[in-house]
């Protein structure tokens, strides 16, 4: 199905972060309004098609807004958004992307995220956390290496589980496995990677499972869409498909339970590497032992 381009200029491409990620990084980036994944796994459950603002009442996948000033946009507005946020938030992080994925097949096109990344090695911010759902992102190692000596790079790669298809969805955008090989690439160049099962599907060999993210990955947080979704229970969610192909493989998998018996095992392969929900997200691991205190209700960052 054809999806519809457009191309903008935007006055400001750093979002001050509130509610949620006001705890991950003090602002986020979405170099791109819209996502091209929007159709495949990931984008049934996508958090973002909730958000009126992004979809502008269009269907989730059937558009794509390209920024193609949004390098020009960051370094414009980095001096005021740098100092705004070394005196509110302590650090200057940005979060790309939470409302898109950076390394859409269209970045290919206009390159809009290889220009962001470029401005930054002119300017780089304290901190930044890169998540995304593609395998695409490895064709920017050069910059990733050469921005990682000027600020605190992370990678997030989603890998949601070990299943590449839930009956009656469509596929992933980027198969699991070519996803754990572009965690393994990025991390052997030196690169800071976390795998974020997010939300967290029914995984078929946890243990297996666990151990793959522990070769390739530094560390690994875990959310579920219940308190993950922006909602405390999943209402969201629950609206979607989702949550009923998931049950169609294993019904323990729509409980809050499922979650920690995998951060259980997680911790097990992986003892001070893992995070769950939002403190995940941030940074804040688990010191060693399974959490039973879920994450306040808050939509996890996508992508
Ligand atoms: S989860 Fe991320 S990659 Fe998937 S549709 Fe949403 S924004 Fe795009």
């Amino acid at each position: 199905m054809p999806i519809t381009l457009t191309k903008t200029s935007v006055r400001s491409i750093l979002t001050r972060s509130s509610g949620y990620l006001k705890t991950v990084c003090s602002h986020s980036l979405q170099p791109y309004r819209g996502c091209s994944f929007g159709r495949s796994l990931c984008g049934v459950g996508c958090y973002v098609r909730h958000n009126p603002f992004v979809t502008r009442g269009a269907e989730w996948g059937s558009f794509l807004e390209v920024r193609e000033n949004a390098a020009a946009a960051y370094l414009s507005l980095y001096d005021r958004e740098r100092r705004w946020a070394r005196t509110s938030r302590g650090r200057f992080g940005v979060f790309m992307s939470s409302a898109t994925d950076p390394f859409v097949p269209h970045e290919r096109r206009f390159r809009v995220t290889r220009s962001v990344l470029h401005g930054m090695l002119e300017k780089p911010p304290d901190e930044l956390i890169i998540q995304t759902h593609s395998h695409l992102a490895t064709r920017y190692l050069d910059i990733f290496s050469e921005l990682s000596k000027y600020c605190s790079l992370r990678m997030h790669i989603s890998i949601e589980s070990d299943r590449d298809r839930l009956p009656g969805l469509p596929p992933p955008a980027s198969s699991v496995a070519r996803r754990f090989e572009a965690a393994a690439c990025l991390r052997e160049a030196g690169i800071h990677v976390v795998i974020t099962v997010a939300p967290l599907l029914p995984i078929a060999d946890p243990e297996a499972f666990f151990q793959r993210v522990s070769d390739c990955a530094d560390a690994v947080v875990i959310d579920h869409f219940i308190g993950g979704d922006g909602t405390a229970d999943g209402t969201r969610t629950l609206r979607t498909p989702l949550p009923e192909a998931m049950s169609a493989v294993d019904p323990a998998c729509l409980s809050i339970a499922y979650r920690d018996a995998m951060v259980a095992k997680a911790l097990k392969r992986m003892p001070g590497r893992v995070g769950v929900g939002i403190d995940g997200f941030a940074g804040r691991l688990l010191a060693g032992q399974p959490s039973t205190d879920g994450p306040g209700p808050g939509a996890a960052p996508t992508g």
